[in-house]
């Protein structure tokens, strides 16, 4: 059956990879993207797919009620991944108001716009970060206790348990996704792996927050495109499925790798004043996804890794634009129309 869906924040990092994914794996479907262009949306990210009829950019705010109506009606939209968010823990230390306007109230007006149109599967795509923090052993399950530790996860977790009661309350069909941190092409270059990368091409410090010892579970982009698809076919509505790569690994020898792929020495590592309240580590217990949608990882760390490494080796073009602003340029060109 053909498929018309909304994918929200399509010019981010994961999103950009989503567009492309669902236009590859689901050759009848017309993908449209509304995208804010934020700091964090780029268009470059989509280079490629300038000529593909099947996938639709709207510039606009998911908070914008006549705008969401106007793409829901016009492309008589089936279902929504809503992916569109402020994503970043450190701007949200430092300024938390845009994460709760965007994350949660801007989640609350969608889930409301698709109430009203009925939309048929609203897919709300969440983090491993809602669960707070682990001790040494142990992953999180799809119920563990929420205890966000930062204005991002917990704006974050606010608009999954809209989301959910948005099922629970008005019978909307949701799925919420929580998975753990990605690592892929077209990643921004303030997260972690794209800036180390990108450091140490220039020969700069690469800040290392605390004493490094921090372990975050790695998910290729892929793989989670993958899961959020699947939630979308096969999820149950009001279920809660985590996506995790299983490939824990602490953040100082995560980066003394990338040194290693790169061919560049260790001295260039620089521990710097850790974040304050940070998590000290993640990991997922996907269980329930591998069996109720039949979902799992197929790229292992080690490969996926260094061929992430070998794009932004190769690709200097797109981060030097991003680094130095220029891309900015195709998002005033969008908020001209052109
Ligand atoms: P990103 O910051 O790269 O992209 C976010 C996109 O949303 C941008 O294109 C931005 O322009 C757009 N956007 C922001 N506010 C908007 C608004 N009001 N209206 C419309 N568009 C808006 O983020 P990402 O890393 O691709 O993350 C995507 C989603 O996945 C987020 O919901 C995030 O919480 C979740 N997630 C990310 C990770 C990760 O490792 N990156 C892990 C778990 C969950």
């Amino acid at each position: 059956m053909s498929t018309n869906v909304l994918v929200t924040g399509g010019c981010g990092f994961i999103g950009s990879n989503l567009v492309r994914y669902l236009l590859r794996e689901r050759p009848d479907w017309k993908v449209v993207n509304l995208d804010r262009l934020t700091y964090a949306g780029n268009l470059e990210n989509l280079a490629g797919l300038e000529d593909e009829s099947r996938h639709v950019f709207v510039h606009g705010d998911i908070s914008d009620r006549a705008c969401v109506d106007r793409v829901l009606r016009e492309h008589a939209i089936d279902a929504v991944l809503h992916l569109a968010a402020e994503s970043h823990v450190d701007r949200s230390i430092e300024g938390p108001a845009v994460f709760v306007t965007t994350n949660v109230l801007g989640t609350q007006h969608l889930l409301e716009a698709c109430r009203a149109h009925g939309v048929r599967r609203f897919v709300q795509c969440s983090t491993d970060e809602v669960y707070g923090s682990l001790g040494p052993s142990g992953a999180f399950t799809e119920t563990s206790p929420l205890q966000p530790s930062s204005p991002y996860s917990a704006s974050k977790t606010g608009a999954d348990l809209l989301a959910l009661a948005y099922h629970h309350t008005y019978g909307l069909d949701v799925v919420v996704t929580r998975c753990s941190n990605n690592y892929g092409r077209y990643q921004f270059p303030e997260k972690l792996i794209p800036r180390m990368v990108v450091n140490a091409l220039r020969d700069q410090r690469l800040p290392v927050y605390g004493d490094g010892q921090h372990v975050r579970d790695w998910l290729h982009v892929e793989d989670h495109c993958q899961g959020l698809l699947l939630a979308l076919e096969r999820g149950r509505a009001g279920q809660v499925y985590n996506l995790g790569g299983g490939a824990e690994r602490k953040n100082l020898d995560l980066v003394k790798g990338i040194l290693a792929a790169l061919g560049k020495p260790e001295s260039l590592i620089e521990f710097v004043t850790d974040r304050p309240g940070h998590d000290r580590r993640y990991a997922i217990d996907a269980a329930k996804s591998r069996r109720e949608l039949g979902w799992a990882p197929t790229h292992s760390f080690e490969e996926g890794l260094a061929d992430t490494v070998r794009w932004y080796v190769e690709h200097p073009v797109w981060w030097e634009r991003v680094l130095s602003g220029a891309y900015r340029s195709t998002v005033t060109l969008a908020r001209r129309g052109h």
